[in-house]
């Protein structure tokens, strides 16, 4: 009986294993056709200058609308993505969509930057510096009005090409930021030589802030570290008015998270924008 119940447990490891291929294979298949379909959004979520607690910039995330599927998380996607060779095709349909963007909100007086998140297959994409300037060029924007963000497993796939290439972009004007920091591998030796002006906490650090003194240590030396390499630090997951406060305390350069606001669709910035700055000079004069 432990026999049949053992193959029994067996068989549904193997179907929920083939649900989730199948799934995968779905994903696979149609991601050819959600740029072309129109299933693909970007949504933009706010980030401060902790000193002033100024709008600073927006970081472009994506969604995918699945028909059938329904809401498919970036995480899941991303990934299938580059693996099957769809990610280049994406993040050129993010790369012009986020730049007429922010030529949208620059006529409506509000001038942004935006961070844009790169994958490992981007990063070593010779093509990207050349798409990146079409892109700035077609809208008339400089290169300060783009952040690239990078994860560091990213980096590390290929350290030596994805060097070369982000030193490249560099040069070329671009911000270049380490997304989700402290979850990778990267020595200090290795980011001292990385052509980076930015490093991105990892929101595993910064969620339990308050509780985890073990947390609190690793974003103090964090902050402390990049401080000292001549890096700028922003928090992503700030969900808390007292995560909020220590990173200020902290000396934290840049906050993002649910407590500032949830990703808004592009049609819903300004509106925060001017809100917020109002908020703001409600704030200075009593
Ligand atoms: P990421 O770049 O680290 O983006 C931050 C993620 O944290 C986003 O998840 C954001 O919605 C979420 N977040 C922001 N504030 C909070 C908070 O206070 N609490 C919590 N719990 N979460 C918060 P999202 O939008 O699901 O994106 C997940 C990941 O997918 C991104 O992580 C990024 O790695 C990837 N991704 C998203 N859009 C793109 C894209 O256009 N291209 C590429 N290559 N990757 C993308
Ligand atoms: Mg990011
Ligand atoms: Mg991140
Ligand atoms: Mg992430």
């Amino acid at each position: 009986d432990m026999a049949r119940r053992a193959r029994r447990g067996h068989q549904c490891y193997l179907e929920g294993q083939d649900e989730l291929h199948l799934r995968q294979l779905t994903l696979v298949r149609d991601l050819q056709e959600a740029v072309t379909q129109d299933q693909l959004t970007l949504v933009y979520q706010p980030q401060l200058d902790a000193r002033t607690g100024r709008l600073s910039g927006v970081e472009a995330l994506m969604r995918w609308h699945h028909p059938s599927l329904g809401f498919i998380p970036p995480d899941e996607f991303i990934a299938l993505a580059e693996h099957s060779g769809h990610i280049h095709r994406l993040t050129r349909w993010m790369l012009n969509k986020v730049c007429a963007q922010l030529h949208v909100w620059d006529r409506q007086g509000c001038s942004l930057v935006a961070a844009v998140n790169l994958s490992a297959k981007d990063v070593t994409d010779i093509d990207l510096p050349a798409r990146l300037r079409a892109c700035l060029a077609e809208y008339g924007m400089g290169p300060e009005r783009l952040r690239l963000e990078v994860t560091e497993s990213a980096i590390m796939q290929d350290p030596e090409h994805a060097s070369r290439q982000l030193e490249e972009l560099r040069r070329a004007g671009l911000r270049i930021a380490v997304d989700d920091f402290g979850t990778g591998y990267s020595s200090l030796a290795q980011l001292k030589r990385l052509p980076v002006q930015e490093l991105k906490i990892d929101k595993s650090f910064i969620l339990k802030l308050e509780e985890s003194a073990d947390d609190e240590i690793i974003v103090r030396s964090t902050i402390e570290l990049g401080h000292n390499l001549g890096l700028a630090i922003v928090a992503e997951g700030v969900e808390t008015t007292a995560a909020r406060a220590l990173l200020e305390r902290l000396g934290c350069d840049t906050l993002q998270g649910y407590l500032i606001s949830r990703p808004l669709a592009a049609e819903h910035i300004v509106d925060w924008a001017t809100h917020h700055q109002a908020s703001l000079s409600e704030e200075q004069t009593p």
